[in-house]
């Protein structure tokens, strides 16, 4: 099976989440009714009381807007690392319902695939553990066991890098989190690329929302203590920030 690529595709997000979010920060301080409250914001650009609201921290109106992405050609350890943020929604193909018989699609990381032997034996592998799989199904269907019951045991031989697909819905403050974790040198490559491409998404559809967005030491010390990467200036330059804190 061909080697899976990384695609991220921005589904849906709530209309105008910048004008969203400035109306629920606006209501928190505004004696107006709702209706008045909706003229008056829709009327001015909200950037700079945006930008103002990120700056100081004041997070629970950014929960209002909400972005959906549906994620393909990422390994199954990737969704795995994807998954364990919580506030989240998430839907993925299934092992179960759908079957591998034809061929699962794989992740090669970088460092094997840049290595001839070391390839090699990976696709070695996974040709091994695909004919397991199909021997296994086969097995289970002379058995009576088809379907779905089949497929549900048969992928417990499937490997981590078997590929994915999958549909994940966060809220702005979650992905801000999210991004500060994921696009982390520290995180797995593998994470981090998905968690860039949702970053370039995101700030095409609410800029402001997200003009800060991108690893923890961006704007704060390392959170990574000793463990830092210690590329602070690199990593503020590829995020389009000067090279220290102001
Ligand atoms: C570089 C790196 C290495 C990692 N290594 C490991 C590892 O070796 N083993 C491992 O198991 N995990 C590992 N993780 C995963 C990590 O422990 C978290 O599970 C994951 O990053 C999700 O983070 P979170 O819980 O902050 O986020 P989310 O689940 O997205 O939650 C967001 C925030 O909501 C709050 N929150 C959510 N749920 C609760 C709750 N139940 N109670 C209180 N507050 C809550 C917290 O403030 C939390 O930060 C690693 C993550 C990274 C980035």
């Amino acid at each position: 099976m061909p080697e899976a690529k990384l695609k991220v595709i921005l589904l849906r997000h709530t209309p105008n989440p910048e004008e969203t979010v400035a109306m629920a920060a606006k209501l928190c301080y505004s004696p107006s009714d709702i209706t008045s409250l909706k003229d008056k914001i829709e009327a001015r650009d909200q950037k700079a009381f945006v930008e103002k609201l990120v700056k100081m921290g004041h997070m629970s109106p950014i929960e209002h807007a909400t972005f959906t992405f549906a994620v393909e050609g990422i390994s199954r350890a990737c969704s795995h690392q994807l998954v364990r943020h919580r506030l989240a929604s998430y839907s993925q193909q299934s092992q179960r319902y759908v079957s591998e018989e034809a061929g699962f699609d794989y992740i090669i990381p970088p460092s094997v695939r840049d290595d001839k032997e070391m390839k090699k034996l990976f696709v070695s592998f996974m040709d091994e553990a695909q004919n397991a799989y199909n021997n296994m199904v086969k097995k289970l269907n002379d058995k009576g066991i088809k379907g779905e019951s089949a497929n549900q045991d048969a992928r417990f031989i499937l490997p981590n890098a078997a590929e994915t697909k999958i549909m994940v819905t966060m809220n702005a403050r979650e992905l801000l989190h999210f991004f500060h974790q994921r696009c982390c040198n520290r995180a797995q490559w593998e994470i981090r690329q998905m968690a860039e491409e949702m970053l370039k998404l995101v700030k095409k559809a609410a800029p402001t929302l997200f003009y800060k967005a991108g690893p923890g030491c961006l704007h704060t010390p390392c959170p990574e203590g000793d463990y830092s990467c210690g590329k602070i200036k690199e990593v503020r330059a590829k995020y389009g920030f000067p090279p220290s804190r102001a």
